[in-house]
């Protein structure tokens, strides 16, 4: 099967065609800039070069029928026509309490993550508009929707509410829901393939470190416990977002700096984490690492504070789960960057891990980065939430 695989952002659209039976990416790319001035499509044949194009996109409606002419394009394209597209697969952000797994579109499913949309306020739209313009587009074609919370619904009660009046849960189901599921729920899956153990047997950490970043504590198969919360604004330091913090820091800077609740909130999201920590240097890791290699104080401390964070995480979902026997590095800086593996393996002495060196200089591989005498295994596993997708997308169609 012939699989489309959309990722829908307020502003961007992400694609990937993939063939279900190889597994393999036939096309992909990204419209960025939907209805804003000087819009942008990227678009990669396989085995082809990569072309962009500005061209307007009013609407993400617009976006996707542009995607779908590059596909089909007589040139450059991939498939003949629309008909060769089996199924759409669709990123969903939040699916609050109503999804514990992926499941084919229809009517009550886009009214319930309708519903999840005030959790969600930037991200459940977008994918809604997503769905709306391939119903619009290629009537007919299954769709199956794939929830970045749903793996986490198995977390026990004890590690989803928060300490606040219960009956903020009842009326609003304010609790933690977690996200990056499909990237826990790939890597934890296939750390256990790789080390050809089973699942189910398995107490995994796995260490989403991208912009966005999260730790999740993967025992027996399920999630137990994460570190995103309501939003993904708790847990660990990002790239822009705080995690963790004093709730009372609200406040105090609201009042300090006279600023509304959103306004401050606006700083926990898009100004703090590692580009608030490094006096502005960036949000980007690569160039914290830079210099934190050239001793600069500011990525000195954004590198440190984010490190740290990352190992207390571990160490808290070490005892959550009464041990650990592998912990994943997964994402953007998780995959790429050996020395934030190093200094937040530094902190994990108590559970014998030693990395071979050589092992945790390697880019772009699924492998076990620990020493052999290591006592727990420590893994670099690249994710792809795409090709997820499209198992889960498959699974369901053809069901
Ligand atoms: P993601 O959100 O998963 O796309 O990850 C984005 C983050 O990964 C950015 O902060 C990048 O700087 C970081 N990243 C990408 N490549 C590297 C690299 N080679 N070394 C360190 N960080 C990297």
């Amino acid at each position: 099967m012939k699989v489309l695989v959309i990722n829908c952002g307020s502003s961007s659209l992400k694609f990937q065609l993939i063939d279900s039976e190889t597994e393999k990416v036939i096309a992909k790319g990204l419209c960025e800039r939907i209805g804003i001035d000087g819009s942008l499509i990227s678009y990669t044949p396989a085995g082809g070069e990569k072309e962009s194009n500005v061209t307007p996109m009013a609407d993400h409606t617009e976006a996707i029928r542009l995607v779908l002419e590059a596909l089909c394009n007589p040139k450059t394209g991939v498939v003949k026509d629309l008909s060769e597209i089996d199924a759409v697969g669709h990123r969903i952000v939040h699916g609050g309490e109503n999804f514990t797994s992926s499941t084919i579109i229809d009517e009550e499913v886009i009214k319930a993550i309708e519903n999840c949309s005030e959790l969600a306020p930037l991200h459940n739209p977008a994918n809604l508009i997503g769905i709306r313009a391939c119903q619009k587009l290629m009537p007919g074609v299954p769709m199956v929707a794939v929830f970045d919370t749903a793996f986490h619904q198995t977390m026990p009660e004890e590690a989803y509410c928060y300490g606040i009046p219960y009956e903020y849960y009842e009326k609003y189901k304010v609790r933690r829901y977690g996200f990056h599921g499909t990237s826990h729920s790939y890597v934890s899956k296939r750390a256990a393939e790789v080390l050809k153990k089973p699942y189910e047997s398995l107490k995994i950490i796995v260490c989403h470190l991208g912009n966005g970043a999260s730790v999740s504590a993967v025992k027996n198969g399920k999630c137990v416990d994460t570190s995103m919360g309501l939003t993904p604004l708790e847990g660990l330091v990002m790239g822009t977002r705080s995690g963790d913090v004093d709730p009372a820091v609200l406040e105090f800077i609201a009042h300090k700096e006279n600023k509304s609740i959103d306004e401050v909130m606006n700083i926990l999201n898009k100004k703090s984490g590692v580009l608030g920590l490094s006096n502005n240097l960036s949000s980007d890791f690569r160039d914290i690492e830079a210099g934190y290699l050239k001793l600069d104080a500011n990525a000195v401390r954004a590198m440190k504070v984010f490190c740290y964070r990352v190992a207390k995480y571990i160490g808290a979902y070490t005892a959550a789960m009464n041990g650990v026997d592998v912990i994943c590095f997964t994402a953007g800086v998780g995959e790429n960057g050996p020395l934030v593996r190093n200094l937040i393996c530094n902190y994990l002495g108590y559970l014998g891990i030693t990395l071979d060196e050589e092992a945790n200089n390697k880019r772009g591989e699924d492998i076990v980065i620990s020493s052999q005498d290591s006592r727990t295994i420590v893994m670099t596993i690249p994710t792809n939430e795409e090709l997820a997708i499209a198992r889960d997308t498959v699974a369901l169609v053809k069901k």
